[in-house]
């Protein structure tokens, strides 16, 4: 089968969050189980761009109202990720560092979409199925139905995965000449409150939506930031479908991020020396447990309430443990965390920005990660950690809920209900004392690195779920 993933991050080509992780590792599995797989991320001025080697494979123009973008279409040569990656190079909208927080991110995705739409069709065959991955690239079941343009794909089959479903592309009916032609008794379909929802359309013309956990496809049935009504109409196309992670990326035995690789064989001294550089480097003392928070500072995350968890969690059990954390987000929740590095030196400390080398460290080095999130469509972070040995905290919501059970119920980690400062201190206090009775901690510890989370098992999931569209239109 030829399948297309369309997407706006790739790791390591481009990554903000997990959408990279997963755009980067579904399809090398997908490709290892006898799949012809092709990945398309915009040509971001990025390490991994700049490293590579690419060859030109199509150029053309796309047309946005009256604007006229040439672009390239670039074929990375050597295979290296384990399926082919294509870069589109539209350099008046791409060449620039970051993928979003621009001004203009409609006419740059828009653009994406369209001319990633004019290269497949200049191509001789038509792929069995387009994947797309959130609003960025939300308008192409639309385009690929109904544009004029593109008459040869009316057929193709098109799946939306929902990595984030707060983030909807919104733009309004005045840029809707940016659009190729298409009939406009359909215009219907581009309509979700008086504008063009790029997240809604996908929703609406895909033939199957899915959601990257079981647990998060319910939840966007009562909170899905407006589009709670259109995700219950769709329930006979949707699906969800857990996250997998990529097992030879984040595998704590051959990670040359780490300090010192280890296994389930010998965890103890490995992550005991994993701990010791992460605490000589952040100025903590690894007698003490180590609690760790990676992720984009942001209220969905619980970032707004890890100043305040800190803070009290520090003067409960002062001389007890460490807080470390790793983030950049909101610039108020950033000061905050900033200033406490002043208030419990020694226990507590903070890196701003964002740096995946640490982050490997981090999850190697540390005793606990810390999820308080409100929302969390399936959360890589908590498999990372279990992978590494390192036992989740979090707030039973979205994919935390479908993979982290407590440990009180013989699970894998610690789980509390609410998004709150009081919830997450009491989980920390019941981690302070797990902590201090290591043999239940381990047999906790190793659940989590026992764990099956790869994507060899999970990728058939989406393997069958292209097979039903393709044969029967539905799922
Ligand atoms: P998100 O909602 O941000 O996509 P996920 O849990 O699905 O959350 O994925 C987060 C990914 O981004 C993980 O690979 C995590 O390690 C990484 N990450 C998040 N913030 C940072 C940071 N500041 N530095 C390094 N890696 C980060």
């Amino acid at each position: 089968m030829e399948i297309f993933h369309i997407s706006a991050e790739c790791y390591p080509m481009a990554k903000v969050g997990g959408l990279a992780d997963v755009v980067g590792a579904l399809p090398k599995y997908q490709t290892n189980a006898g799949h012809n797989v092709r990945v398309v991320v915009p040509a971001y001025d990025t390490k991994f761009k700049k490293e590579n080697q690419f060859e030109c494979v199509h150029w053309g123009s796309v047309k946005l109202g009256s604007f006229n973008f040439p672009f390239s279409v670039l074929k990375e040569s050597t295979d290296v990720l384990g399926y082919e990656l294509y870069l589109i190079e539209i350099n008046e909208l791409f060449d620039r560092p970051n993928v979003y927080g621009y001004e203009d991110d409609i006419e740059r995705f828009l653009s994406f979409q369209i001319a990633a739409l004019d290269w497949i069709i200049a191509r001789n065959e038509v792929p069995d199925v387009i994947n797309c991955h959130d609003h960025h690239t939300g308008l192409i079941p639309f385009l690929t139905q109904f544009a004029y343009k593109y008459e040869k794909l009316k057929d193709l089959k098109t799946v939306i995965t929902i990595h984030n479903g707060l983030y909807q592309g919104w733009f309004g009916f005045d840029k809707l000449h940016y659009l190729p032609e298409f009939d406009l008794k359909h215009v219907g379909f581009l309509e979700w409150n008086n504008s063009i929802n790029s997240l809604a359309v996908a929703v609406k013309c895909a033939q199957a939506v899915t959601t990257v956990s079981p647990s998060y496809l319910n939840e966007i049935n009562y909170a899905a930031n407006g589009l709670e009504n259109l995700f219950n109409s769709v329930r006979n196309k949707s699906k969800g479908i857990l996250n997998g992670i990529d097992i030879e990326v984040w595998n704590p035995l051959k990670d040359k991020m780490i300090a010192e690789n280890y296994s389930i064989e010998n965890f103890e001294i490995g992550k005991q020396k994993n701990k010791e550089k992460l605490c000589e480097q952040f100025e903590l003392d690894p007698s003490k447990p180590l609690f760790s928070f990676i992720g984009r500072l942001f209220e969905e995350k619980g970032g707004d309430l890890l100043p305040q968890a800190s803070a009290l969690a520090l003067s409960e059990n002062f001389e007890n443990i460490n807080i470390l954390i790793l983030g950049s987000g909101n610039s108020e929740i950033e000061s905050q965390l900033t200033q406490l590095r002043n208030d419990y030196k020694g226990n507590y400390n903070v890196f701003i920005g964002y740096n995946e080398e640490l982050a490997h460290l981090i999850y190697a080095g540390s005793d606990y990660i810390l999820m308080p999130s409100r929302v969390e469509p399936c959360g890589l972070n908590q498999m990372y950690a279990m992978r590494y040995g390192t036992i989740p905290i979090v707030r039973r919501t979205g994919g935390l809920r479908d993979t982290v059970i407590d440990f009180g119920d013989e699970g894998n980690g610690i789980c509390h209900d609410q998004a709150s400062v009081g919830d997450i201190c009491y989980s920390i206090n019941r981690a302070v004392k797990l902590y201090d009775d290591k043999i239940s901690f381990n047999k906790v510890l190793k659940r989590g690195m026992e764990a099956d989370h790869s994507w060899e098992s999970v990728c058939q999931d989406y393997i069958e779920i292209y097979n039903l569209i393709i044969e029967k239109n539905e799922i």
